[in-house]
């Protein structure tokens, strides 16, 4: 049975794991705050991150240690950064607003959405990054090329050239070009003849329009705007003066941190490749659409590696993160049913790529998998740009092969021996694997994979329904509660002696209000794993009772063994 989100949503603010940002005021849309319970949450996803991928990742393909460090960038840098990056160039959507019910959309998606009748839930997935053709195309939603075409064989000539028309008034050329690319897929897909959708024949211009730009949203009738381009990066100013001169973007991704830092890393830590620089930080993308929960947000924490590698090696490093990524979800209790890695196919990637896999999780709000995490296969690319714009080197020297190299080839030509030196294969630009994750998107798939509702008995030992977060030990945000059964004869002392001892190393929690049963009711929702009982036995025996989250089991251990045990339970595997 698929988590019901609003019982989760409901959840997650009653008990303090997620909040709508500046909730007095109305909120924020695309914007979310971190409660007692979730920070705590998202703390212990970013530590095993950091714990398993960067001081402790894997061992390499070849049974070898592998070379990772960290990084903390500041989230502005210099605009050239995203010149270099492609962001300010490229990192944007076509959008129309309707004029009636005030809601956007992508301008692309509305369009062949209306080319092939489809559901506004249709047209948001209609996109070359969601590989819809196939989708579409094998869900049989959408005519066969075969098949005769329900439309009239003038249906998107007569509105490609309006839709191109406009996105030009508005210089919107990326969106002209966005829809152009979308199109040939298209025609691609269907064997249709390549000038048909009119964008490279002027002559279709003067065919020109009629296409009512109606609003796609079930029962309304409203009226879209003209398609605007829209840059996803937040853009601010740097300096008293707010000129032109002086702008800045928060960075919509921590990757370009890494690339900035390459040279800087490798001369201070004597990395040799291959190596990572792993990064943990805020990114900022002023989301068309934030929906779906904390899953599209304006503001989110990445978990980025860039692994730099020889080139030749690039496709056996591609393989291992991908599956190293993959198990790291499942160890952490994501059920591998409910996790695809999914291959992009080559008209989704981006034109540097040489590969990439989403490793996607079928959220509840879905009936897709969504992505969790990107691996990608980079190339050359980043580090190339960074040279080229910043005119500094970012090729990486293999000293170890130059020193093996037989220099008597060059019989004493100084010249020829430095040129060679400063070339390949002595010298070249690194390939990047990029695994690039999201802490709030796997926060969400942690806390959809724990919701759970069952029934457990109560101190009379009769049946009670209970919601109980099954949180993997290493994630729970709080690991154990401790409690007095009753308050008195010692046993609250007791407890409490338990309780510091245990604070000094565990997030734990002291609870000695009500009934013994709602107290275990209260941290099955707060999904801690253990509950330490100090009960009468313990006066007698030094034992306490150790009760587990998920099989109810009590299980009597020694009070002075507690730690330990918990040390136990807890460690990374
Ligand atoms: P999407 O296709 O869902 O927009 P993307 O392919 O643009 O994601 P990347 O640029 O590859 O995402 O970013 C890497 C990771 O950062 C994603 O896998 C996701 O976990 C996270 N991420 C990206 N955008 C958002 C967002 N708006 N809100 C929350 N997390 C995000």
């Amino acid at each position: 049975m698929p988590v019901d989100m609003d019982k989760l949503v409901s959840l997650c603010k009653r008990r303090g794991f997620i909040f709508q940002s500046s909730e007095i005021y109305g909120g924020i849309n695309g914007f979310w705050d971190y409660g007692p319970l979730g920070v705590e949450l998202k703390k212990n996803i970013k530590d095993a991150w950091w714990h398993d991928m960067v001081r402790n990742p894997p061992a390499g393909p070849d049974g070898q240690e592998i070379s990772m460090v960290g990084l903390d960038c500041a989230i502005i840098m210099n605009p050239k950064v995203w010149v270099a990056s492609g962001h300010v160039g490229g990192f944007s959507d076509p959008m129309v607003d309707c004029l009636k019910c005030k809601r956007r959309f992508r301008a692309d998606k509305v369009f062949l959405g209306a080319f092939f009748r489809l559901s506004e839930a249709e047209s948001q997935a209609f996109s070359p990054s969601n590989h819809p053709f196939d989708v579409l195309i094998t869900k049989g939603e959408v005519h066969r090329p075969s098949a005769p075409s329900p439309y009239p064989d003038n249906f998107l000539a007569s509105r490609a050239p309006e839709f191109a028309l406009s996105c030009e008034a508005n210089g919107a050329l990326e969106a002209q070009e966005h829809f152009a690319e979308l199109a040939k897929a298209l025609v691609k897909k269907r064997k249709l003849k390549g000038d048909y959708y009119g964008l490279e024949s002027k002559s279709v211009n003067s065919a020109l329009p009629n296409w009512q730009r109606s609003c796609p949203a079930e029962g309304c009738d409203g009226t879209l705007t003209e398609a605007r381009s829209f840059n996803l990066m937040f853009k601010t100013y740097v300096g008293a003066l707010q000129s032109e001169e002086n702008v800045a973007y928060l960075r919509p991704e921590t990757a370009q941190g890494i690339f900035a830092n390459f040279k800087n890393v490798l001369d201070s830590s004597r990395v040799k490749l291959p190596f990572g620089i792993a990064q943990i930080g805020k990114a900022f993308r002023n989301e068309i659409n934030p929906r779906n929960y904390t899953f599209r947000s304006r503001e989110f924490e990445q978990m980025e590696i860039e692994f730099f590698c020889h080139p030749d090696e690039s496709m056996k490093w591609y393989q291992y993160w991908r599956d190293v990524r993959k198990a790291w979800y499942t160890q952490l209790g994501i059920q591998s049913e409910r996790l695809r890695p999914r291959e992009q196919g080559k008209e989704e990637l981006a034109h540097y790529s040489i590969g990439t896999t989403d490793i996607e999780y079928m959220f509840p709000f879905s009936d897709e998998p969504q992505e969790l995490e990107g691996v990608a296969h980079r190339g050359a690319y980043d580090l190339t740009q960074h040279q080229t714009h910043s005119g500094k080197d970012m090729s990486y020297f293999d000293e170890e092969l130059w020193a093996k190299a037989d220099k008597t080839q060059f019989a004493g030509d100084r010249k020829a021996e430095q040129q060679a030196k400063w070339n390949a294969p002595y010298k070249f630009i690194p390939h990047v694997i990029e695994p690039s994750a999201g802490a709030d998107r796997f926060t969400l798939a942690v806390l959809c994979e724990a919701y759970t509702e069952d029934t457990a008995p109560d101190e009379n030992g009769k049946p009670q329904e209970r919601v109980v977060m099954k949180f993997h030990p290493r994630l729970a945000p709080i690991k154990a509660a401790v409690f007095p059964l009753v308050n008195k004869d010692g046993m609250p002392e007791k407890a409490q002696a338990l309780y510091r001892e245990l604070k000094q190393e565990f997030a734990v929690f002291f609870d000695d209000k009500g009934a013994i049963g709602r107290r275990y009711r209260r941290q099955d929702e707060a999904g801690t794993p253990y509950c330490i009982t100090i009960d009468g036995q313990t006066l007698q025996d030094e034992t306490v009772t150790l009760r587990d989250r998920d099989s109810l089991k009590q299980e009597r251990v020694k009070l002075a063994g507690v730690a330990e045990e918990l040390r136990k339970r807890l460690r990374p595997r």
